[in-house]
């Protein structure tokens, strides 16, 4: 008998089709709409195998229902939506999709950085609602990006893959780890620093650090505080790494000047959430990953460790 795979959201047919082979497939047939919580709580019970998004949050409550359960495949490099503890302590797999997104996020990233530096979005929306009138001296102006400071906090992965943009735009680079990279710094001429002396001295602020108890609030109203007046944050980690009420306080009272934001600690974002109703805050809709190319290449990945593990192999990126 095969085992049974039950699928989060809907995913492109060719990509299922092989997995019909190793599985009896379940999908939840929308692209858009979260599979329930009554539903997956449901399909958890008889499956072998789930493949989830990052709005499946894999909690203790399903793992309890998931007597089968043996490997999760997660389609993001992040995996704070599955509790992994609990899925250790059960043997059960989980896997995630690290690398071929980490070029296609580290644009986006440096995009957002831009955008927000140089308020794009409101010069674009000033000029389709007819407010562009003519050419003013101080008009439409935002800040340099060029030879200014950029702080990566988590210099990973994608933390160099944006390191080695920033240096594109002659920047200088600082960055915070828990662990310094030598080799990175002998490399690209970047500087550890200690996480005051980061804030204090960046232009920009850019948060790439995984979302865990540990960075949970990392940045709140102290770190905020230790920014520069004229220093822009950028988030495209995780929501929840920053504190929101403390970013709106910050933005609102020009304690620092501006913040992109790809991540959001509810998403989507509630519309009346008091951050966009500030006129210095460019926000996207979690979009770090968001080409053809990559997430097909992240569904790819999840297939192989999918199709592995049917066959008694081992699983590609396992975290578990
Ligand atoms: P990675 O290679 O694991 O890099 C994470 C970095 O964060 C590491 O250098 C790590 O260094 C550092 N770090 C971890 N915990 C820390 C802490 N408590 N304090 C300071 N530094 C810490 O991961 P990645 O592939 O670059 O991805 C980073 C994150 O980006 C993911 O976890 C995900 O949440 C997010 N992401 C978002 C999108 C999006 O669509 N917006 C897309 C992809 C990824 P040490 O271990 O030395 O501390």
């Amino acid at each position: 008998m095969k085992p049974t795979l039950y699928i989060c959201r809907e995913m492109p047919e060719e990509l299922i089709a092989p997995l019909r082979e190793l599985y009896e497939v379940e999908m939840w047939q929308s692209t858009s709409e979260a599979v329930p919580r009554d539903v997956l709580l449901q399909k958890i019970a008889t499956a072998n195998a789930l493949w989830t998004v990052i709005s499946d949050q894999i909690n203790e409550e399903l793992l309890e229902a998931a007597s089968h359960l043996k490997i999760i495949v997660n389609m993001a490099v992040g995996y704070n939506n599955i509790d992994v503890e609990a899925a250790k302590a059960r043997g059960i797999i989980v896997t995630n999709t690290p690398d071929v997104l980490t070029e296609t996020t580290a644009d986006l990233a440096f995009a957002l950085l831009m955008a927000t530096a140089r308020d794009l979005i409101e010069a674009e929306n000033a000029l389709r609602e007819g407010r562009w009138t003519s050419w003013e001296p101080l008009g439409f102006t935002g800040v340099d990006i060029y030879g200014s400071t950029l702080g990566i906090i988590g210099m990973g992965r994608i933390g160099e893959a944006v390191m080695r943009r920033a240096k594109g735009f002659d920047m200088k680079v600082l960055y915070h780890n828990r662990s310094r990279k030598q080799e990175t710094e002998e490399m690209y001429g970047c500087q550890y620093a200690e996480l005051p002396e980061l804030l204090a001295q960046s232009d920009f602020v850019l948060i790439l650090v995984p979302y865990s108890e540990e960075t949970k609030g990392l940045i709140g109203a102290k770190e905020l505080a230790q920014m520069k007046e004229t220093a822009i944050l950028i988030n495209v980690a995780r929501g929840g790494i920053v504190d929101e009420e403390a970013l709106f306080q910050a933005l609102h009272t020009k304690k620092i000047h501006a913040a992109g934001l790809d991540v959001f600690e509810t998403e989507p974002v509630p519309l009346d959430h008091p951050l966009l109703t500030l006129p210095n805050v460019t926000v996207l809709p979690h979009i770090g990953s968001a080409t053809v190319q990559t997430r097909l290449a992240m569904m790819k990945l999840n297939v192989q460790a999918l199709q592995a593990w049917a066959k008694g192999e081992e699983p590609n990126n396992r975290v578990t």
